[in-house]
């Protein structure tokens, strides 16, 4: 009997663990809850939960298909190997296969698996292409975004990524489900629909009828324009390859066009790639460490009051306030305001960018350490191929670009729901004309002069 270890892959469609174990004759499978370390790592409490019904659907999905699905609750990293470790005793299993993690503290727990002998087979479920596979001349990891790209999209050229695996899953016995319930604070996920449904439609409809103008609308966050489907990509329940085999099968030709608007929705597959693949390289980026050796020691401001005013969506700057607000309130950010949040707390605030990585961590229904981590230190330009520091994103010109008429902002800063389109990017004066100034809160910082300190504090 061998046994199929379920993690961040809660998936059966192009899931290779899953592949090589249904290779192998009779299987089972296991999920080992963590709660204490999900804890210490900041896993928001409604990524738990989404966590939690994918492991319902996922259990009653092999149930269907005659494999038992079992949850152990551990707490932390060391007393899951021991819940493993007893696990095999008691059910004679022989193989464990599993989806390698590419987090540092991950992938010492495997390493302490094989060092205890433990028959543990591994294989790479997390990225389009595989992990080390895309070097420079030097045969070392691309430290800038555009030839890794090039370099990535010649692999995808040369292997075929129109299909991909199913297992083969054998009729087994038929086991009895068991509602799973994490014993973890948790918070309602429901408004996201559970992976089957984005299966049967939602993927279909964002590669057949959005796709083509996704480079214009992506950045408009008052639109739909970008697929949502990061947080189920995050839990693994869906894989990128599967993604990208699908809009293979709708543009058989889109990686010869690196023009097409379909093709700038491939680029963001790649940098999730090639975010991984940094984490890869360079392990200490799981451990707070700057890409930028030089910046990892900078004398942050890191007020707390101010902190807090931006944790709140509470800065005097609509369109900050608007997206902090859709974070706290749904567990998502659309990528355009992640960037602008980001850099307001870094460069106009000086705060620390892993106090705000942090925080995203504790709300995002799609936290995902090397994408957070690597939007982070793009926004502080302490990363790798990271803005440059002298580019400060001004919140007031960004809301009037991509927000013009305010529509976003409206929808979660109510207090500015009656200001007149071309004031709402910046109302203080309009609401003092009008003595409504208590109406909204002061801005924390002005934008000018936090500009220059920022310019200055880089500069040192
Ligand atoms: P789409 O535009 O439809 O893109 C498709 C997929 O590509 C996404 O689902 C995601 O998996 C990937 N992707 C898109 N943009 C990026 C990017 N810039 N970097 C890496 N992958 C990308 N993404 C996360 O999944 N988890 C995070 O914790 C996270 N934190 C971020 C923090 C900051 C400061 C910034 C600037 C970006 C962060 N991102 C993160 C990246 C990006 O904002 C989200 O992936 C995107 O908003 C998800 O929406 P979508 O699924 O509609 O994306």
């Amino acid at each position: 009997m061998n046994l199929v270890w379920f993690r961040k892959d809660l998936r059966i469609i192009d899931n290779p663990a899953l592949t090589e174990a249904s290779k192998n004759g009779p299987f089972k499978a296991i999920f080992i809850s963590t709660p204490e370390q999900w804890h210490k790592h900041d896993m928001a409490p409604i990524q738990i939960d989404f966590l939690e019904r994918h492991l319902n659907l996922l259990q009653s999905q092999l149930a269907e298909l005659g494999v038992e699905l079992v949850h152990i609750e551990a707490s932390n990293f060391d007393s899951q190997i021991s819940s493993l470790s007893s696990y095999i005793a008691a059910n004679n299993i022989d193989n464990v296969y599993a989806n390698s993690e590419v987090e540092f503290n991950e992938q010492l727990r495997d390493k302490k698996i094989i060092d205890l002998g433990i028959s543990i087979k591994l294989s790479e479920s997390d990225v389009i292409v595989p992990k080390g596979k895309v070097r420079n001349g030097s045969s070392e990891m691309y430290k800038v975004f555009t030839p890794f790209r090039n370099n990535w999209l010649k692999y995808l050229l040369a292997n075929d990524y129109s299909v991909c695996d199913y297992p083969h899953l054998l009729q087994q016995t038929s086991p009895v489900t068991q509602d799973i319930n994490f014993n973890a604070n948790k918070s309602c996920s429901k408004k996201w629909p559970l992976v089957n449904v984005v299966y049967d439609s939602i993927i279909e409809n964002f590669i057949s009828n959005k796709l083509f103008n996704y480079s214009e609308l992506r950045d408009i966050p008052s639109v739909k324009g970008t697929s949502g489907l990061s947080p189920y990509i995050a839990i693994g329940a869906i894989s990128p390859k599967y993604l990208l085999s699908q809009v293979l099968a709708n543009y058989p030709h889109i990686l010869d066009n690196a023009a097409a608007s379909e093709f700038t929705w491939i680029n963001e597959l790649a940098w999730r790639d090639f975010y991984k693949h940094l984490l890869f390289h360079f392990p200490d980026l799981c451990k707070s460490q700057t890409f930028i050796q030089k910046y990892n020691d900078l004398p942050w401001n890191n007020n707390e009051v101010h902190f807090k005013l931006w944790c709140q969506g509470n800065t005097g700057y609509p369109i900050v306030d608007a997206a902090m607000r859709q974070l706290i309130n749904t567990g998502w950010m659309h990528n355009r305001l992640r960037m602008i949040v980001a850099s307001f707390l870094t460069k106009h605030l000086l705060i620390d960018w892993r106090w705000g990585e942090r925080f995203f961590m504790q709300h995002l229904l799609d936290g995902d350490l090397s994408a957070n981590n690597g939007g982070w230190q793009w926004a502080a330009s302490t990363g790798c191929d990271a803005q440059p520091y002298f580019r400060i994103f001004n919140p007031i010109t960004q809301s009037k670009k991509f927000d013009p008429k305010g529509e976003f902002i409206r929808m979660y800063v109510p207090e500015l729901k009656d200001i007149p389109d071309k004031e709402i990017h910046f109302p203080h004066e309009y609401l003092s004309r009008n003595g409504l100034s208590k109406q909204y809160v002061e801005p924390v910082v002005n934008h000018k002069d936090a500009r220059e300190q920022a310019l200055a504090f880089y500069k040192v």
